[in-house]
Formats: C-alpha cells, structure tokens, sequence
C-alpha cells in the first residue's frame, strides 16, 4: 500500500486500542497512519473474547459477522465447588467476541473514515528532531526506514516499548501483571449461556480460571496467574483444572499470553506522544479485562489527538487532557478496583467459600455489582465506604 510521506497522527499498533484511537482521530478530520508489525490485523488473537453489552453498545452496534456468542450473565464458583449465578445488567450479561473480526472491523471503520495501515511495519524507535519527537524509525520488509509525523500514539500491547522509548514509566511489577494461557476446547459438555470463573489458591493462586462459550460443546478456556504466587506456570494449573474438569476435551489452539492488570501511570503522555491500552495499562485490575475500558480510553485519546491537530498543539500540557478525561471517566473505579484486586487475590479458599456463601444469599433482584463487591469485602470497612463512593 502507497502511503503518504507525512501524517499529523502515526499510532503503533492497530489492536483494538490502535483502530479506535485511528478511527476517532479520522472522523475527526486528522491525516493518520495505524503501523502494525504482524501481517495481519487481528492475529494472533490473544484474548478470551469476553466483552459486556454496556462496554461495546456504547461505540457499536453489536454485528453478527463478529459476534460468536450472547451471554446471559457469569457464574461464579469457590473452591468448595458451590457458586453463584448472576445475571443483570451490571453484571455479566455480554458478548463473546470473534476476537479477530471485531479487530479487523474496528481497523476497516478507520480506513473508510480516511486513516492509512501499513503492516509488516515494526516501529523499533521514535524519530527525535532537535530533540523532539517528530516520527517514527521502522522495518519494513527488511527496510529500515522513517516516517515524520506530529504525534505519535503507542497502541502497542502489554510488552509496550513505545513509552520506554519516550521515558515514560510504565514498568509492571509482579504483582500487577496476570500471567495467562488459553485452550479453545471442544467436545466439552458445559452451560454455554454464561460465563463462568473458578477461583481458588489450589486452582489458580492470584488469578481464576475461565471457560468462555463458543458453541454449545466448544468454549475458551484459559487461565491467569500471578507467577509471585505459584510454583509453576499458568499451563500447568490449566492443565490440572481441564483433567479434573472435562472428560475427553479436544484442543482447538493454544496460546499465552500476559495481562496487564496495574493502575493507569499518571504520565501516559509527553509532548507530541501519547499511550492508550494495554500500554497504557487501562485494564480493570479485578477482572483483567481491557475492552470495555480501551475503547473508551482510546476513543478520548483520538478525540484528543485531533484536536492537538486542529491547534497544532502537541505539548504535554495539552495532550494530559486525556489523562484528565480518562480519569474522571473511570478513574475512581479503576483506583477501587485496584484495591478489591488485592483483596480478592489474597483470600485464602475460606474466604472464597464464604464470599460465594453470602452472594447466593443475596436474591437475584438485589444482587448489584455494589452488593456484589460489598459481599466480599464485609471484613473491611474503609473500603466499604470506598465502594458507596464509587458504585452507589
Ligand atoms: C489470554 C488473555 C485473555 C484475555 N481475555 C480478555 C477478555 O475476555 N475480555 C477482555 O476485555 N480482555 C481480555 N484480555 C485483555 C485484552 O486482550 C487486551 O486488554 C487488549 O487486547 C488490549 O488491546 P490493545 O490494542 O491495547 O493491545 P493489543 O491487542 O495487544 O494490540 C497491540 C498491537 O500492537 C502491535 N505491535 C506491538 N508492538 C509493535 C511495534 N513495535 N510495531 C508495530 N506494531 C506493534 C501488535 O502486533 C498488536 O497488533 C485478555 C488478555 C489475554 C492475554
């Protein structure tokens, strides 16, 4: 593909993040060119596929070509085997996505909105003039070459290099990072109407196992551990949870990967730069999903980002805009999902029986996402208070 020599936005990374930051920017009248260093948008799809209806009707009708399953809600287990259905607005109800679709969508709505792609186009620097971020230096086809712009948006995934490249500090400690795996199982017999998540310290220390529905025998079904909590790696615990689980399951794909799960760094932008997803680190720390939030995250990124092109204004100071809006918009949910985060993955299986204990107590017309949490947080009082503020 022919590409222009000069574009005011080059975003890193045409994942979910990369296209709606593209997308947003496009319709709002900036010159953009998404860089992807696969082959392909889309794949290796790295992702359970899980999305709730609120997250994505908020920028998309829901399309059939890219839509795998509807969920009619989650059910929870403890490691006693007990669990808890819950199905409502707030909690569960969702789609699972054909991940690679939906990413090839996202990309297409930006193309047809004006935005350029060039795959096979691994950025590995940012170009500096005088010392000013000014492009990007990339491969392409065994090339080395350049690409001046005026901003440049890393969209680049978990393992981020662009915001170490421009000194920002996104560094994840151990703790705040899932290490995952996932098998697409089929011949597996299981309630396909709803999500389901296996908790326990046996079954998957600081994390939990999913099984996500794609037809009526055949479901992702995958794991996320912290590795500062387990004696082996995430494989071994899947491995383990399947054998007890399922009787003659057939695997479709595997694949591991990592998942973000820190607070948002206060600096995810500096003059004529900004970061948004998984580099950005905009998952919800509890559930270790990011597309609900990176939608939204990248949406203001790209809104923002035009209008840095309309008053050719690429400082720090106006691009912390985003920041700003990206905080008041989920800021004090992340913040306290952040603190339930630690709590949840720090119970011992007790406290997990009991969690679920108290939540089947809860009838299922009441049962909100602040009874939810607030169930199992009884022991702690301040963030009770934490959760009124936020969820109430
Ligand atoms: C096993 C697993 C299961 C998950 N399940 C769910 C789920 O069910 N629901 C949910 O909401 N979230 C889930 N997540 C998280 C979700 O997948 C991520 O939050 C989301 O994909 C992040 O989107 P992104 O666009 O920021 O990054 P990515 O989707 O990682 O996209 C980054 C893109 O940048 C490209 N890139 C990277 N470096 C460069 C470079 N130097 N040059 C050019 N291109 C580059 C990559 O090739 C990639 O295409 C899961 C994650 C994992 C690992």
């Amino acid at each position: 593909m022919k590409i222009k020599e000069f574009y005011d936005i080059v975003i890193v990374g045409s994942g979910p993040a990369g296209s709606m930051a593209a997308l947003t920017a496009a319709q709002d009248g900036a010159s953009v060119l998404m860089m992807e260093r696969d082959k392909t948008v889309g794949i290796p799809v790295r992702c359970a596929e899980g999305i709730s209806k609120r997250g994505l009707t908020r920028f998309f009708e829901p399309e059939e070509k890219w839509i795998s399953t509807n969920i009619k809600g989650a059910k929870l287990y403890a490691p006693n085997g007990e669990s808890c259905p819950m199905i409502s607005d707030a909690l569960g109800d969702g789609y699972i996505l054909e991940r690679r679709l939906f990413d090839e969508f996202i990309a297409q709505q930006s193309l047809l909105h004006g935005a350029d792609l060039l795959t096979e186009a691994n950025v590995y620097d940012l170009f500096r003039k005088n010392g000013t971020i000014s492009g990007v230096k990339f491969n392409h086809k065994g090339k080395k070459k350049t690409l001046n712009c005026n901003l440049v948006i890393g969209a680049d995934g978990p393992e981020s290099n662009i915001g170490k490249l421009a000194g920002l500090d996104t560094k994840l400690s151990l703790n705040d990072v899932e290490s995952a795996a996932q098998y697409r199982l089929t011949n597996i017999d299981y309630d396909n109407d709803y999500t389901h998540f296996y908790f326990g310290n046996e079954i998957a220390p600081g994390g939990y196992v999913w099984v996500f529905p794609k037809d009526k025998n055949t479901a992702n079904v995958g794991i996320g551990i912290r590795q500062d909590k387990a004696d082996k790696n995430a494989k071994y615990y899947l491995d383990k949870w399947i054998d007890r689980n399922y009787k003659n399951p057939k695997s479709l794909t595997f694949i591991t990967g990592c998942v973000p799960t820190a607070m948002t760094p206060e600096e995810i932008t500096t003059d004529n730069l900004m970061l948004v997803g998984d580099s950005a680190r905009q998952v919800n720390p509890v559930t270790g999903g990011g597309l609900s939030n990176i939608l939204l995250a990248a949406n203001i990124a790209g809104t923002i980002a035009a209008a840095a092109v309309k008053r050719n204004n690429f400082s720090h100071k106006f691009l912390k805009k985003y920041y700003k809006m990206w905080l008041k918009e989920k800021g004090k949910r992340q913040k306290v999902n952040y603190k339930l985060k630690k709590l949840f993955f720090n119970f011992s299986d007790i406290e997990f029986n009991e969690t679920v204990k108290m939540i089947q107590e809860i009838p299922s017309d009441k049962l909100t996402l602040f009874e939810l949490f607030k169930a199992a947080v009884h022991k702690r009082p301040s963030l009770i208070k934490d959760l009124i503020k936020t969820y109430l």
